[in-house]
Formats: C-alpha cells, structure tokens, sequence
C-alpha cells in the first residue's frame, strides 16, 4: 500500500482579513455552506476509487477556517473520508482553527470524529498589530480556544505567528514568542507577512508603521535561537517543533510525496501528475471540474522541484537519498550550492548539503541560482 496524504480545503472565514489572499469567503450562508460540505462528501467519495492500493496516513483540513463549520459537518467530512478510504491507524488528522470560532463542544465532538491536531492561528499576542491584519480576535480569545482544545484532549496543537507585520518591533515579537511558548505547543509556524497585490493591506500601507528589513531579519534569527532554547526545533524555513511532533502532512509537500486536494485552489501530486484547482466555488458547488492547471513534470523538473522543496528543510538535500530517487548525484545542485557556504548562507552536511537560518532569510535569492524553475 502506498501513502497518500488528503488534503481538504474549507474555503469559509468569519470576516475577510486585510492581507488575505486564500481562497476563502465570508461565511454568511448557511445554506451554501451545506451544499459546500454536500459536494465535498461527493468528490471524496468519487475519487476514492483512483486510490485502491493507498492508505491514507494524513488528512488535513485547511482554509478558510475549517472549524467555522458545525462538529456535524466535520464529522460528516472526516466519515466520508474512513468510509471511502483506506485510512492508517496513526493517522495524522490536522484541522485548521481560528480564536473566536470554534468551543469546548465543537472540539470534543471533533476529537471524537477523530481530528488529532489542531492548527490554531494567532499570528500576534498585540492588539494592535492584530487590527492592523484586520484579526477578529484578540489574546484572550486565543487562550480560551486553546484551552479548550487542550480540555478536549488535543495533545498535539500549532500555533500559527507571524513577523513582519505593522506596527511590529523585535521586542513585541519576543513577546508574542514568549506567551506563546508559556503553553507549551507541540509545533509553531512562523511566516512572514507578504503584502499581496489588491489586498486591503496593500492599499493602507502608506499610512501604517511597518518594521524596517534589519529588524525584520533580527526578528526571524532571534525567533530561531528563542525557539530552540525552549525545546521547539526549526525543521523548516517556516516551522518549529518538538522533537516528535514534526507536521506529517506538511512533510509530504516538501517530500514530493503523493497527496491529493479537494475543493476550490487546491492541489494535488498525484500517479506522477501536478495539478491544481481554480478558485471558482460557484463552479466547484455545480459540480463542475474546477481543474485549471495540469502537467506531469519531467524528471529533470521532477529533481528541481525536491532540490527545491529539500532546501526548505533543515536537513536539506540527502545525496543518497536523491541518488536513489533519481539514480545520480545531486552534484549539479551542489556546485551551485558551494559557494552560499562562505559566507554562511548554506553548509554541508554529514549527508549533502544544507541552507542555515541565514540561508533561509534569503532563500529566494538563493535557489534562483541553484534551480532551475522550467525544468
Ligand atoms: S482567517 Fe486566514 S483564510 Fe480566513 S480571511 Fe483571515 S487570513 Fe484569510
């Protein structure tokens, strides 16, 4: 049996945020959210039978705020999902949460159905910097959630954070860390913020008090030395955790591992073809196929594509591994790499080679040298 990760989208939010570029929808009909959940229970079940030899081993709910929906709605999504495939014993069943939807009721029937994680998203322990996102929520209403989702029995919670947003020093960021890492969460991500094209955010800019790139950069640095000093270890350019509670489901992204996506913009990697979904919810819930991009990559785009995503990682590129996969060395990529070690942007390894948290910072630059994106 092969692994296969499912990855669900609920494109569904309480209020749009000012930076938000997701595919997601203010959630003001009842109605369609029903017929969302409807359809999605559909296109699970008709997929299911391209997946006879794989076992599912993570599921992943993401948004949109997954838990804006009812426990009868999750329940019912995460049914389809054990009645139509094969299911691993441990698998890793990931919702995304957002403070202020979400409680106690919803998060016990959730675990119940059989959710084992919960992502939470906090971004900033500071009210103002949270307004400035356009965040409905505030601190407390993150450690009521997250309280409650600990009452409920999930002993395996991220936290969402994020740097570089307005108003932001490195001193509030520690902060955010610091009563952050008072909880105790099993894993943290941490994004900076991008400022998206034709977002609200984009548009206040001008007015609003945004970090200078020095400080933005110590934020991210200090944030890796903060985060290990308290037991949560960077595995990638972006997360954090304890030592057994790296995301499963994540890992399948930056493994080039197989995975499948329902819904409005998500993707798939699925029998060696790439594809991806438009946003069109209107089309998804009529029950068209909302496919808009469609390629089986070549094995020179398939290398580019792992020495890419293997950099995010920590462990970087493994050469025997990547030997394995592609029956040759990543030497190419190496040479590329090399010279990023002087100045400690890249290392090596006991097994290939690496970025380091300040390679990380500039991992743009970096791998427009080392990949080559058209294959
Ligand atoms: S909660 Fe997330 S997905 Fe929803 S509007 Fe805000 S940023 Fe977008």
């Amino acid at each position: 049996m092969k692994p296969l990760g499912l990855y669900i989208h609920i494109p569904f939010c309480r209020s749009k945020c000012r930076y938000c570029d997701f595919c997601s929808f203010p959630a003001r009909d009842a109605e369609r959210m029903d017929a969302y959940v409807e359809r999605l229970c559909r296109d699970l079940t008709e997929k299911a039978a391209l997946c006879r030899e794989y076992t599912a081993d993570t599921v992943y709910l993401g948004g949109g705020t997954p838990t804006i929906l009812s426990a009868a709605q999750l329940s019912r999504v995460l049914g389809t999902v054990f009645r139509a495939y094969r299911v691993s014993p441990d698998c890793e069943i990931t919702a995304e949460c957002n403070p202020a939807t979400g409680s106690a009721d919803l998060f016990r029937e959730m675990r119940a159905a059989g959710f084992n994680r919960l992502s939470v998203g906090l971004q900033s322990a500071h009210r103002e910097e949270l307004r400035a996102l356009g965040r409905v929520h505030d601190f407390g209403g993150f450690l009521r959630t997250w309280e409650e989702a600990r009452e409920a029995g999930f002993d395996n919670l991220n936290v969402d954070v994020m740097f570089g947003i307005p108003y932001q020093t490195p001193a509030s960021f520690r902060e955010t860390l610091e009563r952050v890492c008072d909880l105790r969460p099993e894993h943290l991500s941490a994004y900076a913020l991008t400022v998206e094209a034709g977002t609200p955010l984009e548009r206040m800019l001008p007015k609003l008090p945004m970090p200078q790139e020095d400080d933005v950069a110590a934020m991210y640095l200090g944030m890796v030395d903060f985060l290990a000093e308290r037991g949560l270890a960077q595995y990638e350019i972006s997360n954090f955790a304890r030592e057994g509670y790296q995301s499963r489901h994540n890992r399948k992204y930056w493994n080039t591992e197989e995975y499948l996506g329902f819904g409005p913009a998500a993707h798939s990697d699925f029998r060696g073809v790439r594809s991806g979904n438009a946003r069109d919810l209107d089309g998804y819930l009529r029950g068209e196929t909302i496919v808009c991009e469609e390629n089986r990559p070549s094995p020179a785009e398939r290398e580019n594509e792992y020495v890419m995503l293997r950099l995010r990682l920590c462990e970087g590129v493994d050469e025997r591994a990547f030997a394995a996969r592609f029956g040759h060395g990543p030497d190419v990529f190496f040479g590329r790499l090399s010279p990023y070690c002087g100045g400690g942007f890249a290392k090596r390894t006991e097994r290939g080679m690496a970025l380091t948290p300040r390679g990380f910072l500039v991992s743009n630059a970096i791998l427009a040298d080392v990949v080559e994106f058209g294959g």
